[in-house]
């Protein structure tokens, strides 16, 4: 049998015990280290669980803006993508089996959804996708579809478990805590939630044959609307070939190929 081979993307506001962008996500929050350290065991839980149920090849995707692996502490059996920028596919391509998002948040202007927002929380208020309004994880798995491989396992909170089960069927979710509003959220404890994504790890993997690839059909239209005090990038996406503008702070890209259309964006 050859490789099995699993890709796995990480972020770090939808991880148990992180609980503030500024505190814990930023790399000048005085909780950032222990937040790296809270993600990096996280997704050593899910690599774990990869591995006992015969996963050989795993490629860890350092997603967070400023970073949220700490490389020291990965699971040596793991190889590590991160750096900036991080350019698109993301290590992605034909041949993996399944992917993980681990550690996801919920897309921007989503109720009771903890840290929530779409790429960044401060240039961007709603992004669309083939006139479906998109958070980061269907970007994720669009792009991972886009390569024929399923993504078959989500963790973060309540509201991104949510919205990643509005668009795959079957997919399973751990949620680490629930959102009592954008700042605050009850977190179960990380060692619990460790377990749990172990687990549903291993019922994901043994059960991807069920899940489909997320397929967004092209053309692939990309709506941005930027907030208000970043207006100027749609001033500046809007100079770019192919891309059109729709209002002062909202642009299009429409392109035959999904990649060519999140290229242009990022
Ligand atoms: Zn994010």
């Amino acid at each position: 049998m050859g490789k099995m081979k699993i890709w796995i993307m990480t972020d770090l506001e939808g991880v148990a015990g992180v609980f503030s962008f500024e505190e814990h996500a930023s790399s000048k929050g005085r909780f950032y280290d222990l937040s790296r350290r809270l993600l990096t065991q996280e997704v050593n839980a899910a690599i774990e669980g990869a591995i006992e149920v015969g996963f050989d090849d795993i490629l860890v995707v350092d997603g967070h803006g400023d970073g949220g692996i700490n490389a020291e502490e990965l699971n040596p059996d793991a190889k590590l993508l991160s750096g900036r920028p991080l350019l698109l596919p993301w290590g992605l391509e034909k041949g993996f089996d399944a992917a993980f998002v681990i550690g996801q948040h919920a897309m921007a202007g989503t109720e009771k959804a903890h840290l929530s927002h779409t790429e960044s929380h401060v240039s961007i208020q709603n992004v669309w996708m083939n006139g479906r309004k998109v958070g980061e994880f269907s970007i994720i798995a669009s792009i991972a579809g886009y390569f024929d491989v399923p993504t078959v396992l989500v963790t973060g909170d309540k509201a991104a478990c949510r919205e990643a089960l509005s668009i795959i069927q079957g997919i399973e979710t751990v949620a680490v805590k629930e959102g009592l509003s954008h700042g605050a959220a009850i977190s179960i404890s990380p060692s619990r939630s460790r377990s749990l994504i172990k687990e549903k790890a291993k019922s994901s993997l043994l059960n991807k044959d069920s899940i489909k690839p997320y397929k967004v059909k092209p053309p692939v239209e990309l709506l941005i609307e930027y907030t208000e005090a970043y207006k100027a990038s749609a001033e500046h996406m809007a100079s770019k070939p192919s891309v059109e503008k729709v209002d002062s702070r909202t642009v299009r890209i429409r392109e035959e190929d999904l990649l060519t259309a999140f290229r242009k964006w990022f």
